[in-house]
């Protein structure tokens, strides 16, 4: 990291007390754009790295709600408006108990590169709530999510703020926000995306981000002239990214051996099917079990339980070829990375956002396998929300075929983008670099254009 780069990341992590994630995800991205800011002093005048990392807006907010038993419940609601200076905010909502702000603020400040790389005009942001939607019913879910929406549809529209899912948001959640907006708005339009293809909603959305990312390995394993099939996979969660990363790598012709949750994980060495994944999202997304229920349907499978004060996760200790961690942040510490090296992984592509720790990254960098930072691997989700938006905006509704062929092309771009940003500033083959500089250049030049705002 330059000297000007230092300062700046000194005075962010001063201002922003005890919030670790911000201050890694920020940290990733001054070290590599670092050789840009020698290139483009002006990024330096217009105080642009002072700016980037100060959200244009944040909003924090009371969700009180009534639980199945009468009782008053509240949990406190946010939504952090990043970056504008590509397009209108977007970013997904997470319900989930660890929510606070300083973790929505790293998610909306990785939110405005990723979205930058996609080449659609999306701003970044990231909201949610300390709502933890396990256990609760349907109508306890409803009563939440209709009481978030009537403080957030005051900050959100179609052309200023365009929400999506993320951990604990999916389809169910995302109907019962729109009708609340719709309904408090008295308008029909394109303000939340992930919607149901019956009402606004695109084909292949549920399926982009799993779909985008192993698009986006097959892309990386091409460089050495490989491809994902017959590869041995870990895959990690068993939420809306994983389920489709196992869909669209058993079409490739992979065999996937793990899914997991924050409770354990499964191993099925004879690979999971097109039919088991079926009962994966029965279970799921219907009865909302756990996957420990895997091994009952599927006894030669094994489940191991997760053990917090093992110091890794055994999920990364099977042998395999390529890994796509799917749940959440920093779920690969030091030692599950070299674990991973060890037992022959070549690649690893993040489908969660920033889901290896920084030591693990440098591993993995170190010994020369193929490595995707979430910002570039996971961006096919939130590219097939601006498509949702553009067939929204032109009251059209494109075909799956045409959808998943615009996702194709966009995570190719993508990939092509973060090598060549990489190669042009000394990193060869190196995703991260390529990634943060490539995303970074185009809204740090659209900030220059637009002054001091
Ligand atoms: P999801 O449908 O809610 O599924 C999340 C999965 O990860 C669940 O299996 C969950 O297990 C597990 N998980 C969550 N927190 C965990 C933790 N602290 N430790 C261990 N496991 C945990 O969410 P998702 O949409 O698939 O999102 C997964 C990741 O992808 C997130 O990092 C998200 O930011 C990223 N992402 C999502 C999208 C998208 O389009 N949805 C796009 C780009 C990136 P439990 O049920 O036990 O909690």
């Amino acid at each position: 990291m330059n000297t000007y780069a230092e300062d700046c990341f000194a005075e962010i992590k001063a201002k922003n007390p005890g919030e670790p994630e911000f201050h890694q995800a920020v940290h990733e991205v001054l070290k590599s754009v670092s050789p840009v800011l020698e290139k483009r002093p002006i990024y330096r005048k217009m105080k642009i790295l002072e700016r980037i990392a100060i959200p244009e807006r944040t909003v924090i907010f009371r969700v009180p709600w009534v639980d199945d038993k009468g009782e008053v419940r509240v949990n406190t609601g946010y939504r952090v408006e990043m970056n504008s200076a590509i397009g209108p905010y977007k970013g997904g909502l997470r319900f989930h108990s660890s929510v606070y702000l300083g973790l929505l603020k790293f998610l909306a400040f990785e939110q405005t590169f990723k979205n930058s790389l996609t080449t659609l005009p999306m701003g970044g942001a990231k909201g949610g709530s300390d709502f933890d939607p396990h256990g609760k019913s349907n109508m306890e879910v409803m009563n939440f999510c209709q009481s978030f929406m009537i403080e957030l549809s005051r900050h959100i529209g179609q052309f200023t703020d365009v929400p999506a899912g993320d951990i604990g948001v999916g389809g169910r959640e995302i109907g019962y926000m729109f009708g609340q907006y719709k309904r408090l708005k008295n308008e029909f339009s394109g303000v939340l995306t992930g919607k149901g293809v019956k009402w606004g909603g695109s084909f292949i959305r549920p399926e982009a981000t799993g779909y985008g990312c192993a698009y986006f390995a097959e892309e990386m394993l091409a460089t050495a002239s490989q491809s994902l099939a017959g590869k041995t996979c870990l895959v990690s969660g068993a939420g809306n990214v994983a389920q489709f990363m196992v869909q669209k790598l058993v079409q490739e012709g992979a065999r996937v051996v793990t899914l997991s949750d924050s409770s354990g994980h499964i191993y099925d060495e004879e690979g999971i099917t097109e039919e088991k994944l079926e009962f994966i999202l029965e279970l799921k997304n219907v009865f909302r079990g756990r996957i420990s229920e895997y091994v009952k349907q599927y006894p030669k499978a094994v489940y191991t339980a997760f053990d917090p004060n093992l110091g890794h996760n055994k999920i990364w200790d099977h042998r395999a070829d390529c890994a796509f961690p799917c749940a959440t942040q920093n779920e690969i510490n030091a030692i599950d990375a070299s674990n991973l090296v060890k037992n022959g992984v070549k690649l690893v592509a993040e489908g969660s956002n920033m889901s290896t720790v920084p030591e693990g990254v440098a591993i993995f960098q170190d010994s020369g396998i193929l490595f995707a930072p979430g910002k570039a691997a996971n961006a096919g989700g939130v590219a097939t929300s601006g498509l949702e938006m553009s067939q929204n905006s032109q009251r059209m509704v494109w075909t799956r075929e045409d959808v998943d062929r615009h996702l194709r092309i966009i995570m190719k771009n993508i990939h092509a983008s973060c090598l060549n940003a990489a190669e042009a500033y000394g990193s060869p083959g190196n995703y991260v670099a390529g990634a943060n500089i490539h995303g970074f250049t185009k809204v740090a030049d659209a900030m220059c254009d637009q002054g001091i705002v």
